[in-house]
This record gives structure tokens, sequence and C-alpha cells, in this order.
């Protein structure tokens, strides 16, 4: 009988239902489930060592005939031992099995095996089989190794593919299975669901051959590019999965921009003038260039999808302040949705110093008394410019007509925020802002359904940010210093210590310990302190009073890492250091440098494992947030840089967006291409939309 991928794994020899079950466990269903379980590595079994060069230590394939076998009786129950002894041109090599009585009476003596297992020295002493690494310097012997007919051989004599295991499914248990499979079904024989077109345009192997290749190697196969899952089969996969991505991304995008608005925005000459007033200063040509491409989107009678990305201190607020404006000037309200209450308060500010004589402002938090009043005012069009934290997506918050909402700090936020503000009534426009630089190909696949627009330059005068990894025996002298140099200069200074505890009163507490030792080092220049226990009212006192210069140094919990702005701070000092993501800490040394005075930032800390020994050096060598970000990715995977459960990014099983990260590009270009297009490719269609389906899942 013949297999299809969908026949269920009872219709394989040597399933019954016990072990269907097991499978069914590890998640084997179908004949499909298993040709789509991947080998992790591949051994090359292929060479035949003579018994004569049996060296301990190795692991080898030998060959030759079984004699002597006999079982031997241990004391222990439910133990058992086969010694027998392989012969072959060059000699002979004694074998030692644990629990396959069975081999006794299966072994036929004019058969040629092959043996696949690790040598190692036999112990000289008798009834010491314990070890299995015992080297006492006796002779060689082959441990518990596979056993087989050469004739017919699966588990060694060629490039063995090896099966990650699962439960009571080890890797020879899958590679036979597999083996069978492979026999009954014909794997050119089964229909690849990309279009040939594009498997030409990238000189990949069909899906059929791909697959054999990857569970049934040829003998000639190259196993370094196996192992590295860069063989034209592996590829093959890669592309595949990554396609699949890329499509439905482009078609979230088309799902999410395919409404019409009702609405219309002005850019005119008088417009334009508006902005140019209210402008502080000239914008870099990066800011010029990103805000050309957003108004360009919102001229568009279709919803605006964008990200605006760039590096801590680039200058996103005032593009997206700029933006607001066009809103604003067309009668229509903007939202500013940030991720914590202190940067909606600062964001407030700035705001409202910004444009607050033209338009009706409001802010909008769990914490501000007067919220009824600003979510009044927006149901009746009252307020132009509401700015807030997620606050502003709880029931209760009508737009009179919202045009534009912009968020800030995106990473902060799940998809599924975003979502509520893109199905506010008039389908507003959507800019949302992140300083976490991710590589291109991360982009791609987490907001592959976002079109970007990138800051790749600073603000003028900016010097870079000198960085110290110090450990934490030194922080008198970092202290001491810091006393000196704002005694000199009238800088100021952050100190944040990582937030340890679960409880927020705890690390109020260790903030304050901090903040005893650098008031007493600092003395008598005054410090505050800043963490989540702190009252909206008081923070805000906080800030001012540090970006006005009446505190001198501020020693706060994470509670500032995105986005407080106050030009004149210098110093940025991070105790326990090692607590901290890469993304986290050039967050914080973001928090300097954003003057034209030059800067430093000095981390200290405790013990470091292997990967905190990395990242801190990766964070002292380069302050550049895309460097970090790619090291990050490399360090900590995908998942982990993004929460993979908040960004919906889809698991990959075979692709990786590091190592392939050109294959994303290409399978960017083609999803573009052919997305539109799948009619008639029902297979793919369907692995795209229920892409597409589990996303909005996670959006919902
Ligand atoms: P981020 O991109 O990190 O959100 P901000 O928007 O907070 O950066 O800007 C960082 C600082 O740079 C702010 O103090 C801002 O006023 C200033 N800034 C932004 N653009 C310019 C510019 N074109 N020229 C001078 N200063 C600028
Ligand atoms: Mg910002």
């Amino acid at each position: 009988m013949s297999l299809t991928p969908d026949s269920p794994l009872t219709d394989l020899r040597g399933v019954g239902p016990k072990r269907s079950a097991a499978l069914a466990e590890a998640g084997f269903r179908s004949v499909r489930d298993l040709l789509s379980h991947l080998p992790w590595r591949y051994e090359d079994r292929s060479t035949i060592l003579p018994a004569a060069e049996a060296t301990p230590g190795v692991s080898a394939t030998f060959q030759g005939r079984l004699t002597n076998l006999s079982r031997v009786r241990l004391r222990r129950r439910g133990m058992s031992l086969v010694r027998g002894v392989l012969e072959d041109e060059s000699g002979s090599l004694p074998v030692l099995w644990f629990n396959r009585p069975y081999l006794v009476n299966q072994v036929d003596g004019d058969t040629d095996y092959l043996l696949h297992g690790k040598v190692r020295a036999r112990n000289r002493k008798k009834g010491t089989q314990k070890g299995t690494q015992g080297d006492d310097g006796g002779p060689p012997e082959l441990l518990n190794p596979s056993c087989e007919p050469a004739s017919d051989a699966l588990h060694s004599g060629r490039v063995v593919p090896v099966y990650p295991g699962s439960g009571d499914l080890g890797p020879a248990l899958l590679r036979r299975l597999l083996d069978q499979v492979l026999e009954r079904i014909d794997p050119a024989g089964l229909s690849d669901p990309l279009p040939p077109e594009l498997l030409e345009r990238h000189g990949l192997p069909e899906l059929g051959e791909s697959l054999a290749a990857l569970h049934a190697p040829d003998d000639g196969a190259d196993v370094a590019a196996l192992n590295a899952f860069q063989s034209p089969a592996h590829r093959r996969l890669i592309y595949g999965e990554l396609l699949e991505m890329q499509m439905a991304m482009v078609r979230l995008r088309r799902l999410q921009v395919g409404h019409r608005q009702q609405f219309a925005y002005t850019v005119d000459d008088r417009v334009r003038d508006v902005a140019r007033t209210l402008l502080p200063f000239p914008l870099t040509a990066a800011q010029r260039r990103c805000l050309r491409q957003i108004v360009d989107d919102l001229r568009r009678p279709h919803p605006m999808l964008r990200l605006l990305q760039g590096d801590v201190g680039s200058g996103k607020t005032i593009v997206a302040a700029l933006a607001l404006v066009v809103a604003l000037e067309s009668g229509l309200q903007g939202a500013f949705m940030a991720p914590t209450e202190l940067l909606a308060e600062q964001h407030y500010a700035r705001l409202r110093e910004l444009l607050g004589e033209r338009y009706p402002l409001g802010l909008l938090t769990a914490s501000n008394p007067d919220a009824d009043a600003v979510r009044w005012g927006l149901a009746r069009g009252e307020v132009g410019l509401v700015v807030g934290t997620h606050a502003l997506i709880h029931e209760g918050v009508e737009f009179a007509r919202l045009g534009l909402a912009v968020i800030d700090e995106q990473h902060r936020f799940g998809v599924a925020q975003r979502r509520v503000l893109q199905e506010k009534g008039g389908r507003p426009d959507l800019l949302v802002m992140t300083a976490t630089p991710i590589p291109r190909s991360l982009a791609l696949s987490a907001y592959g359904d976002l079109e970007v627009s990138v800051l790749d330059e600073l603000p003028p005068g900016r010097q870079p940010v000198t960085t110290a990894v110090l450990p934490r025996q030194r922080t008198g002298a970092v202290y001491r210093r810091l006393a000196e140099e704002l005694r000199r200069s009238g800088g100021r200074a952050y100190v944040v210590c990582p937030v340890i505890e679960a409880s927020e009163a705890l690390d109020a507490a260790s903030v304050e310990e901090v903040a005893e030792r650098v008031r007493k080092a600092v003395a008598p220049l005054p410090c505050a302190v800043l963490h989540g226990r702190l009252d909206a009212m008081e923070r805000e006192r906080v800030v001012a009073d540090f970006a006005a210069g009446r505190v001198r140094v501020l020693v706060s919990t994470t509670v500032i890492e995105v986005g407080v702005d106050v030009p004149e701070a210098t110093v940025m000092i991070i105790e326990s250091g090692e607590r901290f993501g890469l993304a986290q800490l050039h967050q914080l040394r973001g928090r300097v440098g954003r003057g034209t005075e030059e800067s430093r930032c000095v981390v200290l800390h405790g013990r470091l494992s292997e990967e905190g020994r990395q990242r801190l050096g990766v964070f002292e060598a380069t302050t550049d947030g895309f460097e970090i970000a790619e090291a990050d990715l490399e360090i900590r995977g995908p998942g982990d840089l993004l929460g993979t459960r908040q960004s919906g990014l889809a698991r990959l099983r075979v692709a990786d967006l590091v190592r392939d990260r050109e294959w994303v590009e290409r399978a960017r270009e083609d999803a573009r291409e052919w997305e539109g297009r799948l009619d008639g490719l029902d297979e793919l269609r369907e692995r795209v939309e229920e892409i597409v389906r589990r996303r909005l899942e996670v959006a919902s």
C-alpha cells in the first residue's frame, strides 16, 4: 500500500496503537508531520574503519562478521549484557551491548554487519562494568553500537541524519520510520506548493526532492553544508517558510490599509507656514525625508501604517509633532500614546510647549485627575490632541474625528493595542515609532506589514558617549569622580538601578539605598529619587526639578529608560549592569549625549555570566544602535528581542532570521510580486491564510 502525506502513522509498519499514541503525543499524526521533522544534524558514518585501527575515544563505523555472541548474566535484575567479537580482514574487536538480548538469536554468522558506536578502553578488572568511559589503558572495545546487516544499513555506512528525539521517540526510531516513508512515498511525486517560476529564479530544488535529500542524504552529500543548514535542500525549505511568512505580511498590510478613509488632510502653503513657525530648530535631512514620506501617506485616502525607526536621540518626536500639526490644521484630532505615565507626561509637557498656544491639548493617564474632562472633550471634538498612556485605548474613549494616531516606543506595546487605535471609527492613520533599532530581517518579519521610515542621522552637534564597564568594587571611585565633575561643570547625572524585586515597594527601597550612598558622595549637591511608587505629581516635580537644574543627580529605577529628555545630563551611571539587556542599556545610555557637551556612561557590574560578559563587551565597544541590535539578535535570538508573544512573530521551523537574512529579503520581494497571484496555488494560499489568521488572533 502506498502512502500519501495525509496517511495516518498507523499505516506504517511497526506503528501500532501504543506507538501511534506516543507519536501523536510528540506532535506526529500524519506522514506529513514526519516529513517536516528535519534532522538537526548529520553524521558522516560512511567511512569504515578496520577493526585493528580502533582506538579508545573515537566513534566509528566497522564492518565484518560477528562471532562468539553470548549473554552475560548479571546480578542486577532487569539488566542484560551481550558480548561478541567483530572480525574483519584487519583483525578483531570485542563488542559489548546493553539490554539487547535478542541479538544472540538474531545475528547470523554468515552475514556482514555494520556497527557504529564509540570505542572505549576495556576495563581489565573483572566485574567493573559500571563506568562507560573507564579508561585504564585496557584493549579497545566497541560499546553498545548500532548493528545492522551491511546490505541494508540505515544507521551507519552513510551520511546519517540525526533527529531531535522526543520522549520515547529516539533518533533511531525516527530514522526507521522516515526510511519507510521515503520507500513507500515517491517524494518526487509530491507536489510543490511554490510556483515553479520562483524555484527557478533562485535555483532551488523542488520540495519532494529536497525532503528526500534531507532525510536520506546521497552518498557524496556535503555534510558540512547539511550541518550548516546551507544545502540546496535546506535553502528550499528556508525560502519556502520565509516566503509564506512574507506573503502573510503583505496580505496583512493589504487588509489593514484596504479601507477608504472618509476624511482628508490639507497640505498647502498655509499649513507649511504654520509648521515652520512652530519649529524650534531646522530639521535634519533625515527628518525632512521621513516627514515627507509620512505626509505623502496622509494625503492618500487609505490608512497610513508606518514605522518611524530611529536610534535614541535621533529626533522622532518633532517629526511626529509636525505630522500631528498637519492633522490638526486639517480639522482632525490627533492622539499620541506613550508606554509609561512618566513618558506621557513628558511628551505632554513638550507638545504643550510646542503647540499648546494653537491647539487644545489633553493628557489622558490613569493618574490624571482631569481624565474625565479629557475624555469628554475628545468625544465632543473640543480636545484636538490627546497625549496619554494605554488609557487612550481603554473602552469609553471616543474620538469625534480622529485623524492620526502616533504610538511612541512601539516595542512596548503589542500588536493588539495597535489595532485598537487602527480600528477606531474613521480608520485613522497610524504612525508607530521605535528607538529599538531592529535588524532589517527581523523588522520585515515582525513589522512586515508596516512601511518603514528610518531616521539615520543625529541632530547636529552630538558627540558620541564614551562608555566604561567596571566591576562594582570601583563604585567609590566612580562616585568620587562624578562629584568632582559635577562641582566643576554644572552638569547633571543619572544613576539607574535595575528592577530587582517583584514589588515596587522593595524596588523603591533599593533605590533609596543607592540614593543614600550617592547623596553622601556628591554632597552638598542636590539629589532626587524617581521610582514607580511616586505619584504623578511628585514624579512631574522631580523631572521638572532635574530638567531645570534644581536637582543635579537623579537616582532612578528604569522608569527613565525610554524617552526622558534632559539635554544637560551628561553622565549616566548604571548599577548592576549585568541585569540589563543590551537594548535596555542602549536606551539608558541614550538619556545622555543629547546636548552638545561631551557625555559618558559608566556600567558597574557584579559577577558576570558568559552571556553577560558578551553583552557588556558589545555595549562598551559600540554606540551604534543597529550594531547593538544585530549583536543582541545573535546573543538572544529574535523571539527574545521583541517578546515573541507580543510581536506576534510567527515561530520559524527551519529559517533563522540571523543566518538567513538575505533570504528574508528575497522572500519579501517575491511576496510583493506574488501575494496577489495565489489563485491556483491552493496549498500555498492556505498556509499564508493560516499565518494571517494566527497573527490576527494575537491581535485581538
Ligand atoms: P528620540 O528620537 O529619541 O525620541 P527626541 O525626539 O526626544 O529623540 O529628540 C532628542 C533631542 O534632540 C530633543 O532634545 C530634541 O529637541 C532634539 N532635536 C531633535 N531634532 C533636532 C534637530 N533637527 N536639531 C536640533 N535638535 C534636535
Ligand atoms: Mg522618543
